[in-house]
């Protein structure tokens, strides 16, 4: 890109797999766009995870339509390179128009001319459209809780690599969603004393009856849910693909040595607090995954299906000591614990946007992509049209949806008056 201003009509901003889904849905209605990345493809995949991760899903599912994982075992959990490699492979396929290392660094609506002027580190862009593709977790939060200045390393979960990359001792990690339960495990793993707080959470079963949780909720119609179950809002999900893919159990957990205690509710001199949740918790999370054992049973019934019987997924261990005798409260030094690492979520980061499209919380204010704000469109965030809007399979559909309505628009301004 030079300084001279460049004109284009739809400007994807961010090259994840939000930003590659959108190229390939305009690409096919012709519809002339640019996708601008600061960094590289798919970079969230490449650097802003720990180091073991692998795709929640199977090769088979966490995947676009259009192209395939290399190899031959489309069961298996993708390593998280591997992802990115493929989401530079498709853009290559489809010889998509991404520019990478280029920051769009503002952009703001033109006065008394249609479209935006979106400043880039590599010059300016007038752009007819724009669709926000800069990820649904960009920056990670720690929340308000967490002790100014400790003596103790405290990173989140977005800055966790290894075990080896953590001082000796014993580490806290908060928050037990997909992100917390795998790293908590992989550190138990490795030898370290790690207590992981539970809060409310839902727990799938990786498979049953010979298919994969992502099947079920598939068949089941629970991907698509338009929105969350009111009270649900903020429960995680535990899941994972880690070690070949196993049904996150806490029970089984605190068995193999994970010390579990409930939500984290402050640190005060040294001391770390628990809500005395953790048996509430896991209760909770049990219930969430039996009745999703009964929900694909009642499907196996109803469509007549021959999957084999698996009576013994519905046999749980024994309440554990942890949930017995929760731990209430720690003392840190005394315990050894040398980190706490914050499995607490991300926000996002619209500074570069600057359009009355926000509500009160920062949060865009859209219907399935399409903003308030004429000409701005968003992708890839959490429930943007239903449960899978962030994963990679439901991105796919939605960029179709905002692909549509950005040829609907363009038919409306190419209209001539005939008489
Ligand atoms: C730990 C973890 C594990 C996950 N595992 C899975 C999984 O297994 N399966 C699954 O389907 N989903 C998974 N997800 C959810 C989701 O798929 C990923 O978060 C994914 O990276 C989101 O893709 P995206 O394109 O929407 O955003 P991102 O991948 O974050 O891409 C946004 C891009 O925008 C760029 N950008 C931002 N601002 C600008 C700017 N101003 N100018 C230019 N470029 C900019 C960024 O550099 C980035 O590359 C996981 C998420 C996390 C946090």
């Amino acid at each position: 890109m030079t300084d001279n201003i460049k004109n284009i009509d739809t400007l994807v901003i961010g090259a994840g797999q939000a930003g590659v889904a959108m190229s390939e849905h305009l690409t096919h209605q012709n519809v002339p766009h640019l996708v601008l990345e600061k960094n590289r493809i798919a970079e969230a995949w490449r650097t802003g995870r720990w180091d073991s991760l692998v795709a929640n899903g199977p090769a088979w599912h966490d995947r676009f339509p259009g192209m395939e994982f290399p190899g031959d075992k489309p069961d298996q959990f993708v390593p998280k390179d591997q992802v990115a490699d493929y989401f530079e492979a498709y853009v290559d396929k489809f010889k998509m128009p991404v520019e990478t290392d280029v920051e769009v660094i503002s952009a703001s609506r033109n006065e008394s001319t249609s479209g935006f002027t979106v400043k880039t580190s590599k010059g300016t862009i007038n752009a007819q459209r724009i669709v926000s593709a800069t990820g649904p977790f960009q920056v990670p939060i720690i929340p308000a809780i967490a002790p100014e200045n400790p003596d103790f390393l405290q990173i989140h979960s977005a800055k966790y690599r290894n075990p080896d990359n953590l001082p000796a001792g014993a580490i806290i990690v908060i928050g037990a969603g997909s992100s917390g339960v795998q790293i908590a495990d992989e550190l138990r793993r490795s030898g370290r004393k790690v207590y992981l707080s539970v809060g409310p959470h839902d727990r799938p079963p990786r498979a049953y009856r010979g298919r994969d949780f992502v099947w079920w909720l598939g068949v089941l119609g629970l991907w698509d849910m338009a929105a969350n179950v009111p009270g649900k809002e903020h429960v995680t999900i535990a899941v994972s693909g880690a070690n070949g893919g196993d049904t996150i159990d806490f029970r089984e957990l605190a068995s193999k040595g994970l010390n579990l205690v409930g939500r984290t509710q402050s640190f005060e001199n040294g001391v770390v607090h628990f809500s005395d949740d953790l048996a509430c918790n896991i209760k909770a999370g049990d219930e969430n995954y039996l009745s999703l054992l009964d929900r694909a049973d009642q499907y196996v019934v109803d469509n007549g299906l021959d999957l084999p019987e698996e009576p013994e997924a519905r046999i749980l261990l024994a309440d554990p000591d942890c949930m017995v005798n929760p731990t209430k409260s720690l003392d840190l030094k005394a315990n050894n614990v040398t980190t706490v690492i914050w499995a607490t979520g991300y926000a996002t980061n619209y500074d570069w946007l600057k359009v009355d499209v926000f509500d009160e919380k920062n949060q865009p204010q859209h219907h399935r992509g399409v903003s308030i704000e004429p000409s701005v469109y968003f992708l890839g965030l959490p429930w943007l049209s239903r449960r899978g809007s962030s994963f990679i399979w439901g991105v796919w559909h939605d960029a179709k949806y905002i692909a549509d309505q950005i040829v609907i628009q363009r038919q409306y301004q190419q209209y001539q008056n005939k008489i």
